[in-house]
């Protein structure tokens, strides 16, 4: 006898699918709102049993009562935060790579997988222009590959410092105030100081505000430097070139954080702001914000994948098979080890609709948040409070108080318009749209920008 009861198993396995591809079908998709604890332990009852409650009505209490109390980040007008909005072949392939079964961690056990997910990784080091060797891996997201590119760059500091004989061991990383959270988190982890550098008038991180500040505190105590290609509050690019250029000159690691903003890499009308991107030694984006794949999938590349492999390779013996392969183990080059094959979905959808489709639809979000700002010009009752870079919009409501804003925000997502909440700015309360979804129109802008008259 199997130790679970397996004898319905086909039924549910086309139970399960039908529910995924009626979701994947889906248009429009609803956008839900949470619920309180309280609420959902009523509606949904005791689930975890000794007995368990069956295929058909676990499903049935996720389809009724969970999935409805989970906000779709894939609706057009979920504009907050970082929306996830992928295609319909990337999301329908997740499903095919849970049913897999595939180790996505070593070449020995996944080398179609990871073969597969190197082809994604090319493209975005090609777009980039990170040259011919580099390679890394996809990690669970950009909190992730910030800590693993940066735990590299550490230990490729201190090796050049032991070697060059030097007794100070480098614990400091720079990097704007714009810089996302999980910078100061990864210094935090490794527990690393984290030195804040004054942004330029644009808001950017400058050669010449950081050339001071790697002076002020001895450029030889600092492992890397971290640049923002595209900040996730307003989208800010810092001067790539420029900050490159002053890494090179003191021999500081230079990372760049793409998380969100990246995927501009593919969008010839921004792809100017990027110069200087391909010297990085490090640089992560997030497929899972503007490329179009499912949740967890951040891309994380080195310039000499080798420093990582160094810094990353866990030693046991039960992985001496591993370790000592000369293939490309995926998990060398970041924190952790299990890992999923999480770049799949992104590949089947890049091998299906080629990269001209992607470089489209960022051009296409880009056009819906410059119509976002006109729009937003052409309102007296509101204004922009930085001119756009990329595809995020952060705007005052002229005359409205926090609690206006919060009462807003509720409102819309009460009454199923939209997902947009509250952001603030040194202090005042604004509000801010992110737009990754090809499927966002203006249409959605203006219903947005209409409920706040
Ligand atoms: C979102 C974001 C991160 C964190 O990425 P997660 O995938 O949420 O861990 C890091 N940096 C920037 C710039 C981001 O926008």
């Amino acid at each position: 006898m199997h130790r679970f009861d397996q004898t319905s198993t086909r039924a549910t396995i086309d139970a399960v699918l039908a529910y995924a591809a009626d979701r994947l079908s889906l248009d429009p998709v609803p956008l839900d709102a949470p619920r309180s604890p309280e609420e959902l332990a009523e509606a949904a009852g005791r689930t975890v049993t000794p007995e368990g409650l069956g295929a058909a009505k676990a499903l049935e209490v996720f389809a009724e009562v969970l999935a409805p109390a989970c906000l779709s980040v894939d609706h057009p007008r979920y504009l907050s935060f970082i929306p996830c909005a992928p295609t319909k072949e990337a999301a329908a392939f997740d499903v095919v790579v849970g049913a897999s079964s595939i180790y996505g961690g070593s070449w020995l056990e996944g080398a179609g997988a990871v073969h597969a997910e190197n082809e994604a990784l090319r493209w975005i080091a090609d777009l980039a222009g990170l040259p011919p060797q580099a390679g890394g891996v996809f990690v669970p997201g950009g909190t992730i590959g910030n800590l693993s590119a940066l735990v590299a760059a550490r230990h490729s500091a201190r090796a050049r410092a032991v070697a060059a004989g030097s007794d100070v061991r480098p614990w400091r990383v720079a990097t704007t105030y714009g810089a996302h959270s999980s910078i100061q988190s990864a210094c935090d982890v490794m527990d690393a100081e984290l030195v804040t550098v004054p942004m330029d008038e644009h808001w950017r991180l400058s050669a010449a505000a950081l050339r001071a500040t790697l002076e002020e505190h001895g450029a030889q105590t600092f492992f890397a430097v971290v640049a923002t290609s595209g900040t996730t509050n307003f989208g800010v690019v810092d001067d790539l070139a420029a900050v490159a250029e002053v890494c090179a000159e003191y021999g500081v690691w230079f990372h760049v954080d793409g998380a969100y903003g990246g995927a501009g890499l593919a969008a010839p009308s921004v792809r100017h702001l990027y110069d200087g991107i391909e010297q990085a030694d490090s640089f992560i984006v997030d497929p899972h914000k503007w490329l179009f794949a499912p949740f967890d999938c951040c891309a994380l590349l080195y310039r000499d994948p080798a420093l990582a492999r160094a810094a990353h390779t866990q030693k046991a013996s039960y992985l001496d098979i591993l370790t000592e392969a000369p293939e490309w183990n995926p998990t060398d080059y970041s924190v952790g080890l299990t890992r999923r094959a999480r770049g799949l979905p992104l590949w089947y959808s890049l091998a299906t609709h080629g990269t001209q489709a992607y470089t489209d639809a960022v051009e296409r979000t880009l056009q819906v948040a410059a119509y976002a700002e006109e729009e937003i010009g052409r309102r007296p009752y509101l204004e922009v409070l930085r001119e756009r870079d990329l595809s995020v919009v952060v705007f005052r409501r002229v005359g409205w108080t926090p609690a206006d804003y919060a009462v807003w925000s509720q409102r819309l997502l009460d009454e199923q318009v939209a997902f947009v909440v509250p952001t603030s700015h040194e202090g005042e309360t604004v509000t801010r749209i992110a737009v990754v979804n090809p499927e966002t129109s203006e249409e959605d802008i203006r219903v947005v920008l209409n409920s706040m008259t």
